[in-house]
């Protein structure tokens, strides 16, 4: 294979080979390290995308690379029959720095979707069935969570969904009190949704969720998968906000590029679920949960919760302040990121940065979304800046022409 055809190649076998669930596939990587990734013809990119806000510590950071090896050269697996070491310390320290002072207690799983799937079961295990989710809300893609997921489009194809869910436009604080009532098992939110377009809610929202849930006896279920682990700068948007959730969904940056879910549960909301109810054979694999210490240390440890606070603020300004007549305004917080472009160009857009080694997500047709690793540093959120307009305008070409 000569250089220049890896890209051709890996794209023809994966269209024989994987299921079709993605559409056309963008660009076959091969390797990265920090916020730089290169595809299989050797070229290289600065990944604004991060494996959709998972690859917290960028790819192939060493505290990853070593915390992995070393426990897959240990006990690489472990059956919940019996205990290991690594789940135990992440639960704890889940607890400690998520937590907002409430004993609390952590369940394990693989995805967001799983650490969703158990939050619908804790909320069953309440005795009510009626649960409130909001429009455009995305909580995954299996049959509990997709019932929460608020857009029509993905849970049509698979009607009927199992519960009793009502959609309530996002960021209406009158929509929430008039929805949640004493027979809610729970709300359901996602501090700022991700999926949707990067849409920030109203000041004050989730405390209401709170104030609100709290009073009819409801369980509020923050999702934090996207969220959550430093992407808005903090490691939870209810410990920023001063907002105690029953129950708080974690999945994405957790493990720096490995899979894990995990479900926290405060209060009495943390027995609901009883020996027998509930399981998963990979949950608190013991690789995966050393990886997401590993990831929490080094963010402790580096103060990059800081630097999500600076290097987003700086990207997001300066993005602003290009002022260009493609761009409606930025949104946002921390390292996640919407630019909302005044047409419905977000595709033709990412296509434009991918051909100048930018690697940025269309997440709906007039938003352009940026989870880069939360590692990212002033040069490199520069360069984004700095290519941009030549960017827009290409995207703005291709419209016309
Ligand atoms: N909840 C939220 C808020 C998410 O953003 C996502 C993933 N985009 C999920 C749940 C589902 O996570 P997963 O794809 O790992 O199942």
């Amino acid at each position: 294979m000569s250089r220049g055809d890896g890209n051709q190649e890996l794209t023809r076998r994966w269209q024989g080979a994987l299921m079709d669930n993605y559409g056309t596939p963008r660009v076959p990587l091969t390797h990265g390290e920090g916020a730089r990734v290169w595809d299989a013809d050797g070229r290289e990119y600065l990944d604004f995308v991060g494996g959709i806000a998972v690859n917290s510590l960028g790819t192939a950071h060493p505290a990853v690379v070593r915390a992995v090896s070393d426990q897959v050269a240990m006990l690489g697996h472990v059956s919940n029959l019996f205990i290991a070491e690594p789940p135990v310390a992440l639960a704890e320290k889940l607890l400690e720095v998520t937590g907002t002072g409430r004993p609390g207690r952590v369940y394990f799983s693989n995805s967001g979707a799983e650490a969703v799937e158990a939050a619908f079961k804790i909320g069953r295990r309440t005795g009510r069935t009626h649960m409130v989710a909001t429009q455009g809300g995305f909580h995954g893609r299996t049959m509990g969570a997709l019932a929460l997921t608020g857009q029509p489009a993905k849970q049509e194809p698979f009607l009927p969904l199992p519960g009793d869910v009502s959609h309530v436009p996002y960021g209406d604080v009158a929509a929430l009190r008039a929805a949640v009532t004493e027979e809610t098992a729970l709300l359901i939110v996602e501090p700022v949704q991700g999926e949707a377009g990067v849409v920030v809610p109203p000041e004050g929202y989730l405390a209401a969720a709170r104030e609100i849930t709290r009073a009819t006896g409801t369980l509020l279920v923050v999702d934090e998968v996207q969220t959550g682990i430093g992407r808005t700068g903090h490691w939870s948007e209810c410990q920023a906000q001063g907002v105690e959730p029953d129950v708080l969904t974690l999945a994405k940056g957790l493990g720096g590029g490995l899979p894990i879910g995990a479900t926290l549960a405060f209060g009495p909301a943390a027995d609901l679920l009883t020996p027998g109810q509930h399981g998963s054979t990979f949950g608190g694999n013991p690789v995966a949960c050393a990886a997401a210490l590993a990831v929490l240390d080094t963010i402790e440890a580096e103060g990059i919760l800081a630097n999500v606070k600076r290097i987003g603020a700086r990207l997001r300004d300066s993005i602003a302040a290009l002022e260009h007549p493609m761009i409606e305004h930025v949104r946002g917080s921390g390292l996640l990121l919407g630019i909302v472009l005044t047409e419905s160009v977000a595709p033709s857009v990412q296509q434009a940065a991918q051909d100048a080694g930018f690697l940025v997500n269309a997440v709906a047709p007039d938003v352009i979304r940026l989870a880069p690793p939360l590692i990212l540093g002033e040069a490199e959120a520069d360069a984004l800046t700095a290519a941009l307009p030549a960017v827009l305008d290409a995207a703005g070409g291709a419209r016309r022409t």
